[in-house]
């Protein structure tokens, strides 16, 4: 027997539908490129939406065709949101941090169709439109008056008047809620980056899950400022979370330093914030240097990297906010853990307390989690015993698009790459990660880039690339080069050889010249002795 409850798709478009409808006056705010604040409200978002919608219906775009963004955290990203995932079509949100060779090898392998770009990013668009011949329309985020002339960019409109000639009636599809809605590519630990693609129902679960009270615990009472950009894992889900709870949502644009960030944090009364540890490092330490207080903000997600001990110390003690450290992925949506304390620790110690809080945390309904050991056996959750982290629920990659990299899952879990315990309670700890890319302000460097580059110069015999602790951008990276026997070569003329191959925040910090790089039985470098090797080296930067 079936139960006999309506049975309605879980679809992005009755998101914004349900924000216009219940919570219409909430506001968004954002800061712009151009350097102003815009204010406008959610049935603003949801009417422009569906003037996106009709734009790309008037495209003849099919359903699931790729529309790119290379954007900051701003209303019109917002709009695309919906309006590109609402008709049925996928966003795709590129990083603009990446080298341009990177970004139009993506577009070509995801088949954008469409490119919105914020006019700073016009100089990147520039450098890859000829190579991404799939892209038919280019969308500049800005006003009619200010779109560049003379911009070598073909078929180029700008945002307003390609949505302005456009009606803002619009009945959203109705589908499968199987249906692909955004996509986000994943730094490939080898080989080429990998799409994890998201689809409509997986993205409602997550939004969902996001608002419990374990988890981001977002009412309508809330002014949410997402500093994770939308273009990394669609900034946690938040802009989906906010649209459901008629959060006020406030919007950085391209401005994330600290004093940037405190004053729209007081001038918006944010109660809530997320972001990666560098942002906060930025924003305590203007805090600090200026004796400054916040008026409003109450919790913070801080993830995507470990949470040093001392920042969450520093914002719960000195500045009474409450740090929610969290764990997960591109591949997870990216929400798998998020440590909130439970009610038998509310009377330990604040020592004791902060012990767990610097946990990864426990499992958000929807997720499951095991450790695995060497011989594929699971591992005891004891808190000390650490194996490979495996996870799985209905917002976790099944495939990678298009079967890259085969079949991910082992036994139907994923297996993460990171390492790690979980104790008693079910609170995870990450304890390392077993891929060897480097994590800079929140952005993966790839070693193996690195080292293709530094095993191009005639020179180097062998390289390999590590990341050194870096007290602002959590790693950085270094280079071990063996040179040729016989062969001269300076620091300087490596790092001068990285330029203009990868973005200059990926070139590495320095090159440690070795008499040999160690390897294993199979011939792989082995960068864990390598690691031993260079404990007591210091980087030049830190
Ligand atoms: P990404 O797919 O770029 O979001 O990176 C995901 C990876 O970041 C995870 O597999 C972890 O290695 C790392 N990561 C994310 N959050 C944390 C955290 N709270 N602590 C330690 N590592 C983290």
């Amino acid at each position: 027997m079936l139960g006999l409850m309506q049975n309605q798709p879980l679809l992005i478009s009755a998101l914004i539908t349900h924000a216009e409808r219940h919570h219409g006056d909430g506001e968004i705010v954002s800061r712009r490129v151009e350097g102003d604040l815009h204010r406008y409200q959610w049935r603003d978002v949801a009417r422009r939406a569906r003037q996106v919608a009709n734009a790309l219906d008037g495209m003849q775009l099919l359903f699931s065709d790729r529309i790119a963004t290379l954007a900051w955290n701003g209303y019109r990203h917002l709009e695309l949101y919906f309006g590109v995932s609402g008709s049925g079509r996928v966003l795709h949100t590129l990083n603009p941090r990446l080298h341009p060779d990177q970004i139009a090898w993506i577009a070509n392998h995801a088949e954008d169709q469409v490119l919105c770009f914020e006019l700073s990013f016009l100089p990147l668009v520039q450098a890859i439109h000829a190579r991404c011949p799939g892209i038919r329309q280019y969308v500049a985020l800005c006003e009619a008056d200010r779109l560049p002339v003379d911009s070598g960019i073909p078929h180029l409109v700008s945002y307003e008047a390609w949505i302005g000639a456009q009606g803002d009636r619009y009945d959203w599809p109705v589908f499968d809620e199987n249906s692909a809605s955004s996509m986000c590519y994943t730094s490939g630990t080898t080989g080429n980056p990998k799409a994890a693609l998201y689809s409509q129902r997986s993205t409602i679960l997550h939004a969902y899950a996001a608002s419990l009270p374990d988890v981001m615990g977002l009412s309508a009472r809330d002014s949410v400022l997402p500093v994770v950009p939308m273009f990394h894992v669609n900034a946690w889900g938040i802009p989906y979370a906010a649209a459901l709870n008629g959060c006020k949502l406030v919007f950085p644009g391209p401005n994330l330093d600290g004093k940037s960030v405190y004053e729209l944090m007081e001038a918006e009364q944010v109660t809530f914030a997320a972001g990666v540890p560098t942002v906060w490092q930025m924003l305590l330490g203007h805090l600090k240097q200026n004796g400054l207080r916040f008026s409003s903000l109450k919790r913070t997600v801080i993830g995507g990297s470990a949470c040093p001990p001392a920042m969450i110390d520093a914002f719960r003690e000195d500045y009474g906010v409450d740090v929610l450290h969290a764990w997960g992925m591109t591949e997870m949506s990216p929400l798998g853990t998020l440590c909130t304390l439970k009610n038998r620790h509310a009377g330990l110690p604040a020592p004791e307390q902060l012990k767990i809080r610097l946990k990864q945390g426990r499992a958000i309904f929807g997720v499951d989690l095991k450790i695995i050991g060497d011989a594929g056996e699971e591992l005891p959750w004891d808190g000390k015993t650490f194996g490979d982290l495996y996870v799985k629920g209905p917002w976790v990659v099944r495939e990678y698009f298009k079967g890259d990299g085969g079949d991910p899952l082992i036994e139907g879990w994923f297996p993460t790459g990171d390492v790690g315990t979980i104790d008693g309670e079910g609170y995870l700890q990450i304890t390392d990660r077993s891929k060897d890319v480097i994590k800079s302000g929140g952005e993966w460097i790839s070693s193996i880039d690195i080292e293709n580059i530094a095993m191009a110069h005639p020179c180097v015999q062998m390289a390999a690339c590590v990341g050194m602790k870096h007290p602002k951008w959590d790693e950085r990276p270094i280079v071990a080069v063996v040179k040729r026997p016989g062969a001269e070569l300076s620091r300087e003329e490596l790092l001068g050889f990285y330029e203009g191959k990868i973005a200059k925040w990926q070139v590495p910090d320095d090159v440690v010249f070795v008499e040999a790089i160690p390897l294993g039985a199979t011939g792989k470098m082995l960068k864990t002795r390598l690691r031993e090797q260079l404990k007591d080296y210091r980087l030049p930067t830190a």
